[in-house]
């Protein structure tokens, strides 16, 4: 049994406090951040899930200009709800959303659960999701995990003579709970996030830039090891990171995205978005609209395994040997 972790009592509220006062100066200005509304934390949320801040803010303004309400978004087709996911990738998570606003509307005619328990009951929502909507609409004091958020608190609270790594999330998320301060897990859970997201970043922390080195665990090992130093703009030594630099663009393998799974799905859906509404399109023409060099003879059992799963995760109708976007 892992025994708990809990933060140095001496040290923690100038962490607190100098992590608070950080992201005053810093914070990026995000739309998401000027609004405790929870359908558009919700929406928010949902689309950072796999899609980096720069291509969901576009999309978030304009998502919510065409659904502007939780009941507009439950009420809407769900072959709009698809369109206008286009461009953030992975669109099961457009139909997720609209289901989320379809039980919230039907359960409690509009009314948002609030603890993370509940939150946590709706479909699509994990612990991440409902601590972050509890937190940013509802403002309570939560603690949750995101890669960010896992990475600062392991770094700056968790020596290896503490415990040895990885430290599981269960830990982290006590620990993390810990580090909240009263009152203020809104700015509190922001600014441990954007920390992540421009400090203390996966392969080069900029720790001479950082308000917490001072007392980061992390920092006051890589001090030690000499090989891991290197000079910074301001003259002192820094650790280079904790794990190896990463290799350029050009030096990295192809990722093999193209033909694979997520790929034909994300192409159907592209090429039934591009049709009129309600418009159909058949399975026969289908295939070589997907691949010019199909051959329905050995292919047409991988095309229907394909459209079934879209079919499934109700992202297409598949019926009369014809496909179409749910109306
Ligand atoms: S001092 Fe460096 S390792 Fe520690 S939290 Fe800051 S950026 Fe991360």
């Amino acid at each position: 049994m892992t025994q708990p972790l809990t933060p140095n009592s001496s040290t923690l509220p100038a962490m607190q406090q100098a992590v608070l006062a950080w992201f005053r100066q810093h914070a990026r200005d995000l739309p998401w951040r000027t609004t405790r509304d929870p359908y558009h934390i919700l929406v928010a949320e949902m689309m950072l899930q796999q899609t980096q801040v720069e291509r969901v803010v576009p999309k978030y303004h304009a998502f919510l200009e065409a659904l502007p309400t939780l009941s507009h978004l439950a009420e809407a087709a769900t072959a709009d709800v698809i369109r206008l996911w286009a461009g953030l990738g992975y669109n099961r998570r457009a139909v997720n959303l609209q289901r989320i606003a379809r039980l919230i509307v039907s359960s409690s005619g509009g009314e948002f659960p609030r603890s993370v328990a509940a939150l946590q009951q709706l479909p699509g929502i994990g612990a991440y999701t409902a601590g972050a909507i509890a937190c940013f609409a509802f403002e309570q004091d939560v603690a949750f995990l995101d890669t960010n958020i896992r990475r600062v608190i392991r770094r700056a609270w968790v020596a290896p003579e503490d415990m040895p790594p990885p430290t599981p999330d269960r830990v982290l998320q006590q620990l993390g709970a810990e580090l909240v301060p009263a009152g203020q897990g809104w700015h509190w859970n922001q600014a441990i996030m954007e920390l992540g997201a421009l400090l203390c970043t996966a392969r080069a922390p900029t720790c001479w830039q950082c308000p917490l080195q001072p007392h980061c665990r992390s920092y006051a090992q890589w001090r030690t090891r000499d090989e891991q130093l290197f000079a910074a703009p301001d003259g002192m030594a820094y650790p280079r990171a904790d794990q190896p630099p990463r290799r350029r663009a050009a030096e990295r393998p192809e990722t093999p995205f193209v033909g694979s799974n997520r790929y034909y799905r994300g192409r159907v859906v592209s090429l039934l978005r591009a049709l009129p509404p309600d418009t159909h399109l058949p399975i026969t023409q289908l295939g070589v609209q997907l691949k010019p060099t199909f051959a329905a003879d050995t292919e047409q059992a991988w095309l229907e395994r394909l459209l079934h799963g879209l079919h499934r995760d109700g992202l297409i109708v598949v019926a009369d040997g014809a496909v179409r976007l749910p109306r």
